[in-house]
């Protein structure tokens, strides 16, 4: 029987529009490329995507904060009264391990810098890590569980350079038949410096090595070896903010008794406690020239509406290369961002392979498929 590797690398931010700039990029292996949609939202909707193979309103996890009358951070309401100290980055780091640990989530969590006495209003999506089995919606390593397939997975805890350790050190064992290769950290390279960066270029040179020396690695221990390098969204250089925040507090309506905001970084989301406030609010948004607000329709096109209105009654998006600045995500403006709408060509994530790639594989949900044709052969 010919021993069969699955590769499956993942690339944060290695949009098709920024690999189409560095078309050397593995050209020696790789012999078929796509375009591919990705879903409204940032890595942590993305990546359920990829690995369930579901839109946002399927796998609910359209976005890391919603709107909850139990929230658990109620009790962080009080840290609000404390001097700014314990607003720092580092303080909030800290506090963010704390949290984590007091309700012992798995997945990744971060406070960012969602103010405390806001916090007591939202609940977090992501409470379990959805890289081991079990997690809310069905995953490639479920399917690997489920099928009796040996796999590896890097740990997303871990730097890029242990994980690249790692999986070669699995393949000379030669025990598996699938592996997920993490490598997150272009998108915090190209989110510091942009996308057209000496530091990018360099970075998208090295993971060409460094994928190349796995795939190389594999090709001594494995017959076959079928290599999938793909990504989960694009990147746009950022060219300027826009401050949402201090349009709405102009109204002189009252956060949480009027209305609550969630602002991440490219997107506003709304939840009404009355009338007035939805109507000024909405009167608002409409008159920023910079984003727009995104019907009900918009929303099911995308396939991330959801009628009971958890993830916002409504959604306002900011054009490309437009950030809501400052956010609860960050409070400067930074070089590169992603998070705008999914038919956006910048938005688009990528697929690269050495096998042939199916014209039908059009999105970062149609990924899973790949990866299940490939592990039937
Ligand atoms: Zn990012």
């Amino acid at each position: 029987m010919t021993k069969k590797l699955v590769l499956y690398t993942f690339i944060d931010a290695f949009g098709y529009e920024i690999y189409k700039q560095h078309p050397d990029f593995l050209k020696d292996i790789i012999t078929d490329k796509q375009s591919l949609q990705s879903v409204l939202g940032f890595t942590n909707t993305c990546l359920p995507s990829i690995l369930s193979g579901q839109y946002p309103q399927e796998h609910k996890q359209a976005s890391l904060f919603f709107y909850s009358e139990n929230s658990p951070f109620k009790w962080m309401q009080v840290l609000s009264f404390l001097p700014g100290f314990f607003d720092r980055f580092r303080v909030r780091n800290i506090l963010s391990k704390i949290v984590k640990k007091l309700h012992n989530y798995t997945g990744y969590f971060q406070l960012y810098s969602i103010p405390f006495d806001k916090l007591s209003y939202f609940d977090f999506t992501e409470k379990k890590d959805y890289f081991v089995p079990g997690a809310p919606f069905n995953t490639i390593f479920d399917y690997c569980v489920e099928n009796n397939i040996d796999y590896h997975c890097s740990n997303w805890r871990k730097s890029e350079s242990e994980n690249l350790h790692s999986i070669k050190e699995e393949i000379q064992r030669a025990k598996i038949n699938f592996a997920w290769l993490y490598l997150p950290s272009l998108d915090g390279v190209m989110h510091s410096n942009g996308t057209q960066s000496k530091k990018t270029t360099k970075k998208i040179q090295s993971l060409d090595q460094e994928i190349t020396k796995v795939y190389n690695e594999a090709l001594k221990y494995y017959d076959e070896v079928s290599l999938y390098v793909f990504s989960d969204h694009g990147m746009y250089d950022v060219t300027k903010g826009y401050d949402v925040i201090k349009d709405i507090n102009s109204l002189g309506l009252t956060y949480g008794k009027d209305y609550v905001a969630m602002y991440d970084s490219t997107m506003a989301r709304f939840w009404f406690k009355n009338p007035t406030a939805q109507e000024k609010i909405t009167a608002k948004l409409q008159g920023i020239k910079d984003g727009k607000i995104l019907s009900e329709q918009d929303l099911k096109n995308i396939k991330t509406y959801f009628a009971d209105g958890r993830f916002g009654e409504v959604f306002f998006l900011m054009d490309p290369s437009v950030m809501i600045n400052p956010s609860y995500f960050g409070k400067n403006l930074i070089s590169g961002m992603h998070g705008y709408h999914p038919d956006e060509l910048g938005s688009n994530a990528m697929l690269l392979s050495n096998k042939y790639i199916d014209d039908s594989i059009k999105s970062i949900t149609d990924i899973r498929k790949t990866m299940e044709q490939e592990l039937a052969l």
